[in-house]
């Protein structure tokens, strides 16, 4: 069975009956590339650049970025990299930055509000990025936290900008689905972006107004809520009506079950934990993508999370 595994680790998440569904890999440093890549990722759909600025006494520098992200393109050697912009605010908290307290910083200045704020976060980001697209590669940017239309242009233009500016070719640009109001408004986001990446650990926190950190609400933060699965089936929708591809780069992405539904509702790529790879591979790989339309018809019609993981056992 493990050899099994192994072996099958390679191998695309096809449907028996055909449908195949992108597996990107998570992961929060450079070097966790090889380990994505043998644990059966097909690329990395989602970049934490955060870990980068972590741990240490200052920013990092453009050159400092562009060697990372350089040498990631390169060791994905063909394979797509979904960096996402600096997502600071929220839980993650960088001293060096001088951010002001905030009472609730989940309700904050994070993601794109910060990087909209800061221009000196933003712009060397980006220039480290456009550089690194310049020497080839399957290089995407995709912006965090995303509220509105008005950030999406106000992104745009600075990437443009610096894009521009050092002749650099252009990149798929992308945002993360995580407030339900992208979710309700996908149909008009999706005319300003490439793709969409649902980050359903902070969509399921807004949406069900439970801090994703609170170990006494843990049982309930369940990214399964019909109430969840409702806001991607409607950014599923919205995406569509552009021709745009949707991602999950969530938690519940690396959930065999959740994983089978969320292919079900529609979900084009799937990135996660390298280890959780080879157990959603081999799900995917036993069912029939009508099965998946059904349970995922049969999750959005049934009322508790509870309910919807009942599910399980019947699909
Ligand atoms: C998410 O919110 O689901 C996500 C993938 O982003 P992060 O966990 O880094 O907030
Ligand atoms: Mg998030």
């Amino acid at each position: 069975r493990r050899a099994t595994e192994e072996a099958e680790r390679g191998l695309p998440a096809r449907t028996s009956d055909g449908h195949v569904v992108a597996i990107g890999a998570n992961v929060n440093r450079p070097d966790q590339v090889p380990l994505a890549l043998r644990e059966g990722g097909e690329g990395v759909g989602l970049m934490r650049t955060e870990f980068l600025f972590l741990e240490r006494d200052t920013p990092p520098s453009e050159d400092e970025q562009f060697e990372t992200y350089r040498g990631m393109i390169d060791a994905l050697d063909g394979r797509p990299l979904i960096v996402r912009a600096l997502d600071i605010g929220g839980d993650k908290q960088v001293a060096h930055l001088h951010l002001p307290h905030e009472e609730n910083p989940f309700l904050g200045v994070r993601g794109a509000r910060l990087l909209l704020r800061r221009p000196d976060l933003l712009d060397p980001q980006l220039r480290a990025l456009y550089r690194a697209a310049a020497g080839g590669g399957d290089l995407s940017i995709m912006f965090p936290m995303v509220t509105s239309v008005g950030e999406v242009s106000a992104l745009r233009a600075a990437c443009e900008r610096i894009r521009s500016e050092l002749g650099a070719p252009c990149v798929p640009l992308g945002i993360m689905i995580e407030v339900p109001a992208a979710a309700i408004q996908a149909d008009s986001l999706a005319a300003h972006v490439d793709f969409f990446s649902i980050g359903t650990n902070d969509l399921t926190q807004y949406t069900l107004a439970i801090d994703r950190q609170n170990p006494d609400l843990a049982a309930e933060a369940d990214s399964l809520h019909p109430a969840v699965l409702r806001l991607i089936r409607q950014t599923v929708e919205g995406a569509a009506r552009h021709k745009r591809w949707v991602g999950v780069c969530g938690g519940i992405a690396g959930d065999p079950f959740g994983a089978a539904l969320l292919a079900g509702l529609g979900v084009n790529e799937l990135s996660m934990t390298p280890r959780d790879i080879p157990a959603v591979k081999a799900r995917l790989r036993g069912c029939e993508l009508s099965a998946l339309r059904a349970l995922a018809e049969r999750a959005l019609a049934v009322e508790t999370a509870q309910q919807v993981r009942a599910l399980d056992s019947l699909s």
